[in-house]
């Protein structure tokens, strides 16, 4: 018997190794090519291998890694110079991950309250079907028990409400509470945008009551839906956001970006980081910048989704007993299968095509936002092929 992994058992992984990428393909160790519509979980936002971003990770690498936030570094001034030109927010504090980035977002909404004289009002109003990381703060805004479960008491301060009921949100937003925290688009619960009224209702359900306004773009920004930002499609902005995944294109990065008014509680030593906006996470990060906000970027992102649209609508069309319906916006796309959405993902790795599995029965596809349409019709060849052998029906026209 092979000896036991050393590794913690907290992942059932799939038994694949790959060597290299470049684009959207990846080399597995027996030679194989697939085709990654996972990204990383929307991580690898430029695709593998990225030639810009290669040669600034490399570039950098030859001149200082690390040096602790006790000095200043001019990478993070740059790019939070960038990012809040491009956005809503007024600052920046960078982080390695997604979490961390939220645990920012969730301390800078608590001490707007406390800096105005109003420590009472902590507690943070969040929705069914959310995920916002795996900390004990983060795993409490997430809210699912299975994520909960054995880690002693959750978190004070979190108020689950349904996806969309307008009542019981309104109710759950009181005098102690101090932010409403949402994901434009939910990507682990299954792909769900927020209908941009509901956005607009959020931010004048916030301005009347003095509440802030957070929302986690960890998985839907930094061009993923075809704005550089989700909510942007609503025409609203938040006064806190946190971002990761698609902003390091590889590199562990996240940041939390908010309005100075928002972050005028954050003042010389609530906060901090050993590694966080080291230089070479901002080479890399200003990097991927570069790529995201050149003309017609976003536009590209655009026309790709349009062709996926149309594409996975034929096949539902095709096959309704294995496809529900078509969600996402953007290349943050998912489809509802009416088989178990585990089937599809593992039909679609037996065709050597990465995807990811989220809640409510969605297949995430994810796809590097640089793919080209002879790619993306060749993901949609393989998913009709994996969806005509999921369906039943097959057989009844073929006899
Ligand atoms: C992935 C994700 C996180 C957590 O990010 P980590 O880097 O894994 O900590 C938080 N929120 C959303 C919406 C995510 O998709």
């Amino acid at each position: 018997m092979a000896p036991a992994s050393p590794l913690f058992e907290t992942y059932n992984r799939a038994p694949l190794r790959f060597e290299r990428g470049d684009g959207v393909w990846l080399t597995s160790e027996d030679g194989k090519r697939y085709l990654d519509f996972a990204a990383g979980i929307a991580v690898n936002s430029l695709g593998h291998s990225h030639p810009h971003l290669v040669a600034a990770l490399k570039e950098q690498a030859d001149k200082l890694w690390h040096l602790s936030n006790l000095y200043e570094i001019p990478g993070q001034e740059r790019l939070a110079r960038r990012l809040t030109e491009a956005t809503f927010a007024d600052r920046a504090f960078f982080t390695n991950s997604g979490a961390e980035a939220l645990e920012c977002a969730i301390k800078t909404a608590r001490r707007y309250h406390h800096a105005r004289g109003q420590g009472e009002r902590f507690r943070i109003v969040t929705f069914e079907g959310a995920f916002h990381g795996r900390t004990l703060a983060t795993i409490a805004a997430g809210g699912q028990p299975k994520y909960l479960e054995g880690f002693g008491p959750k978190v004070e301060g979190f108020d689950q409400v349904p996806f969309d009921d307008w009542a019981a949100l309104e109710a759950a937003v009181t005098e102690d509470t101090a932010a409403i925290l949402i994901e434009p688009v939910q990507g682990e619960g299954g792909v769900r945008p927020v209908p941009d009224e509901r956005l607009r209702q959020l931010r004048a359900l916030c301005d009347e009551t003095g509440t802030l306004l957070i929302f986690d773009e960890v998985q839907s920004g930094v061009g993923r839906t075809g704005k550089l930002f989700a909510h942007e499609w609503s025409g609203i902005s938040p006064d806190i956001m946190a971002v990761a995944k698609g902003i390091g294109g590889g590199f562990p990065l996240g940041v939390c970006l908010a309005t100075s008014e928002a972050a005028a509680g954050m003042v010389p030593g609530t906060h901090g980081t050993t590694y966080g906006g080291n230089p070479l996470a901002m080479a890399v990060g200003n990097a991927v910048l570069d790529v995201i906000l050149a003309d017609g970027f976003l536009e590209h992102v655009r026309d790709l989704s349009l062709v996926a649209k149309q594409g996975l609508e034929a096949i539902k069309d095709r096959y309704p007993d294995v496809v529900a319906e078509i969600r996402g916006r953007g290349l943050m796309l998912g489809l509802k299968t009416v088989v178990p959405n585990t089937e599809m993902v593992a039909g679609l790795r037996a065709h050597h095509m990465l995807s990811v599995p989220a809640g409510d029965n969605v297949v995430r596809l994810l796809p590097p936002l640089t793919i080209t349409a002879e790619e993306m019709r060749e993901g949609l060849s393989r998913i009709d092929m994996v969806a005509s052998e999921l369906s039943s029906s097959k057989q009844a026209i073929s006899a």
